[in-house]
């Protein structure tokens, strides 16, 4: 449709609209100038994984060391890297749904087996979740604040997945990509919580917090034995991450942190305006209190709605099939609120 000339507004991206702050650009700069174009250790530039521990165990009271840091190609590379690392053939791994499209597909090429589980009504996890578990269960995936729902487990949720990990002895992979985007609740990491360090797999990146999709930096830590067979994947396959962008990364960590409250505000200004319309279109939403994502009901076909949005109104946005979520839509609002007021007014016009 864009090649025809029509004016879609695409609501269906995961991703900034900032471009990355200058002094992160400015640091793989002077790296790539310095000479800084050679291979590099493959679990990360150790100016890299210390700033990485430093954050785990300030920001996240995670106690880990700089031994069990592996820097990724994105936080998606770390999730296919963990399952590679952790699963053998036919063990299975819990997926909470809504969940973001990859879960899935990285523990099936790691020839695990995808165990789907439904959040409660008020998208939070219950004691139901220890009906799924069976001698086979290796790993829970925790994915808080969530794409695609927008909202943050409560501690109880928390509790409740960490009691699952330690009475069966799994594995937990939290992935905290968004933990930084999060609006008026706190970011609890599971490997903060009691007995959990030694079972859980932390993933992130630098991909949304810092504005750096682009650039394919992310990161696990995990307890000593994974990281060795993370390593090891790591070697025989990419090798190492990028070096120069790898100096970018620890401009993010170490440099000055406002540029990340400042598109956290901007994120919220435009998380208000787009759930008040919606919710003045007698559209409801799930608590959208982190990541840049409304998750919106819509009831019945929510292929075909998605459908009518791009054919009438030319707004695209995912239909919730995608991530487990028949008769709901997701849209992003990580774009400019201009472009999101005119996506709204169309979306508007067709209902
Ligand atoms: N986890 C979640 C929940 C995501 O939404 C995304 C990106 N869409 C990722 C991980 C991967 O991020 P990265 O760009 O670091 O690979």
């Amino acid at each position: 449709m864009i090649a025809k000339g029509i004016d879609v507004i695409s609501l269906a991206v995961g991703e900034p609209d900032f471009n990355t702050p200058e002094h992160i650009t400015k640091a793989a700069i002077d790296a790539l100038n310095r000479g800084e174009t050679h291979y590099a250790p493959s679990r990360g530039l150790p100016e890299l994984t210390q700033a990485i521990t430093d954050k785990l165990n300030k920001d996240n009271n995670i106690p880990v060391t700089q031994k069990q840091i592996l820097c990724t190609s994105g936080a998606k590379d770390a999730l296919r890297i963990t399952m590679m690392a952790c699963l053998n053939p036919g063990d299975e791994v819990i997926i909470l749904d809504p969940a973001w499209v990859s879960y899935d597909p990285c523990i099936t090429i790691a020839r695990g087996k995808p165990v789907h589980h439904s959040l409660n009504d008020n998208f939070q996890v219950d004691e139901s979740i220890f009906d799924k578990i069976t001698d086979k269960t290796k790993m829970i995936i925790v994915n808080t604040p969530s794409n695609p729902t927008g909202t943050v487990l409560g501690r109880s949720s928390l509790r409740v997945l960490a009691d699952a990990c330690i009475d069966h002895d799994l594995y937990c992979l939290s992935d905290e990509i968004y933990e930084k985007l999060i609006y008026g609740k706190e970011h609890v990491s599971m490997g903060s919580l009691p007995d959990m360090a030694e079972r859980t797999i932390t993933i992130n990146g630098f991909s949304k917090a810092y504005a750096m999709t682009g650039w394919r930096l992310g990161y696990l830590a995990a307890p000593t034995e994974v990281i060795s067979y993370a390593d090891k994947v790591m070697q025989h396959s990419v090798g190492n991450v990028c070096s120069f962008v790898m100096w970018g990364g620890v401009a993010a960590l170490t440099g000055d942190q406002t540029c990340v409250e400042s598109m956290r505000k901007e994120f919220e200004i435009r998380k208000k305006y787009v759930i008040g319309r919606l919710a003045g279109m007698g559209l409801n939403t799930a608590p959208a209190d982190g990541a840049f994502y409304a998750f919106i009901h819509c009831g019945g076909d929510d292929n075909a709605t998605a459908n009518l949005w791009l054919d009438k109104a030319h707004v695209a946005a995912t239909p919730g099939f995608a991530f487990g979520a028949p008769g709901w839509i997701r849209i992003s609002y990580a774009a400019s609120m201009e472009r999101l007021e005119e996506a709204l007014n169309r979306i508007e016009e067709v209902l």
